[in-house]
């Protein structure tokens, strides 16, 4: 008898905790499972604020997929998915086709740019370990052009933030430490380096406890961080960001360094696969199964799953991906072998917001932490998601130990 084919595709946080959950799950006899990624390692998109900003290599937030997963079990292929055909049951691949009975679309997320001109092109987005090293290159480039141009540009050493959202937030918190030591290296004076956060909005990390985001912004501000809230990017262009001032009027902030951080959408193969979506995000049953496809699962940022108490969609976090791609897997396996599949129930444990190493803000069961123990639980929360992956040897190779 054939064996039945489960692809996962994208091994993020979703994705390889499916995966390493099927491989326990599955008898080999009872099915093929195949991991599909860009990459041939995994990277903790929830780190890549510290290898932005310079204050972790970027060897620190990856490991290799074949560490965790069992490749006489799962067959790995590192390949890029363009297309999924659903009516064929077929993943396009750059560089080739496969087949699935069953499929976990877990490719996250990419960033939304709202259409606003001259961001894909001047701004640059913490999106994967690429961005991530070229965003500390860039600002180390910025630095050092100021330093041996004759006429001092000072834009240079102005960094924009756009966005006050979780990202924009936990990356000022690592930039406001990693400035200090950026100006030692070049030999710059402080003062003349400008951290300046926009946001549309006329509060900093909108929907989140006042009392939390009071706590983090006078940290940062006392930390060098300018804050323009109601302040809307409206244009970028290779001298900067033009926002919106007042009713009418823009104003140019020149910058030699511009971070969109302010917002994600699901991967662009939702929509080139031609799935109904709303941001790139599926909405998905309560199987989390694509409606119309009883074989095609979709987790993590590319899935969308409504919040029943608030009737909004629950925002896209590791978290609520980490817990479909575990419930996924036992769905699939209960597919497989004609049993009742459960209903996915999201079990909220709290954010936690750093501001640097030894700083954050969190809700956690909750309950308000800020300062060392926030920061503390933090570590915990990233440990906890090695150790749900890679048990403890992953731990103890990637863990962040350093007390505070
Ligand atoms: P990801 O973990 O992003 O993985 C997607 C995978 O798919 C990657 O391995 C990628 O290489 C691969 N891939 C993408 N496209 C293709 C393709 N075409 N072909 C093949 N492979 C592909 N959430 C929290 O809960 N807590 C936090 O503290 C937190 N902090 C964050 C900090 C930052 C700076 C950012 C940017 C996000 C943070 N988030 C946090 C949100 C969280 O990281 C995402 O919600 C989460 O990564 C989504 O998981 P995922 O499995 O959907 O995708
Ligand atoms: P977000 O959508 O949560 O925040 C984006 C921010 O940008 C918003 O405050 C919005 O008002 C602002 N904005 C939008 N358009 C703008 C414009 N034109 N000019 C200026 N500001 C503009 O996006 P995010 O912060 O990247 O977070 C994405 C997801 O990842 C969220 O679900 C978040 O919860 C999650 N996340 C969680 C953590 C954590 O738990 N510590 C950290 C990072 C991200």
């Amino acid at each position: 008898v054939k064996k039945p084919a489960v692809v996962v595709l994208g091994a993020g946080y979703g994705g390889l905790m499916a995966t390493v959950k099927l491989q326990k799950l599955l008898h080999p006899n009872e099915a093929d499972i195949v991991l599909v990624n860009k990459n041939d390692y995994h990277y903790e998109t929830t780190w890549l604020h510290e290898a932005s900003a310079g204050t972790l290599h970027h060897d620190r937030v990856r490991y290799r997929i074949r560490d965790v997963v069992n490749t006489n079990r799962v067959k790995f292929i590192q390949d890029t998915v363009e297309e999924i055909k659903a009516d064929e049951q077929k993943v396009i691949l750059a560089g080739g086709e496969l087949h699935y009975d069953y499929l976990v679309i877990a490719l996250g997320g990419e960033s939304e740019t709202f259409g606003i001109q001259g961001l894909k092109e001047h701004a640059l987005s913490i999106t994967n370990v690429n961005m991530a090293r070229k965003i500390r290159e860039h600002i180390e480039y910025q630095f050092a052009t100021y330093k041996a141009e004759d006429e001092k540009r000072e834009e240079l050493l102005t960094i924009v933030v756009g966005g006050a959202g979780f990202t924009g937030i936990e990356f000022l918190g690592e930039l406001v430490n990693r400035v200090p030591e950026l100006c030692e290296e070049y030999d710059i004076d402080p003062k003349k380096v400008k951290i300046i956060c926009v946001e549309a909005a006329p509060v900093i990390l909108p929907g989140f406890d006042p009392e939390l985001v009071n706590y983090a912004v006078s940290l940062l501000e006392k930390k060098g961080v300018e804050f323009r809230i109601s302040t809307p990017i409206k244009e970028c262009t290779p001298e900067g960001v033009v926002v919106g001032k007042g009713e009418n009027e823009t104003e140019l902030i020149k910058a030699g360094t511009v971070i969109w951080a302010a917002g994600v959408r699901g991967n662009s193969v939702i929509e080139k696969s031609g799935f109904e979506n709303m941001r790139g995000r599926v909405k998905v049953d309560m199987y989390l199964r694509m409606p119309g496809h009883e074989n095609i699962f979709v987790i993590g940022d590319c899935s969308l799953v409504i919040n029943e108490e608030t009737n909004r969609p629950y925002p896209p976090t590791a978290q609520i991906a980490m817990q479909q791609g575990e419930h996924t897997a036992k769905n699939i396996a209960a597919l497989i072998r004609n049993q009742e599949l459960d209903d996915f129930v999201f079990d909220n444990k709290g954010t936690v917001c750093s501001l640097g190493e030894k700083d954050a803000v969190a809700i956690v069961f909750g309950k308000k932490l800020t300062g060392f123990k926030a920061a503390f639980m933090k570590k915990v929360v990233d440990n906890r998601a090695l150790y749900l992956v890679g048990g403890l040897p992953l731990v103890l190779k990637k863990g962040k130990f350093k007390l505070l």
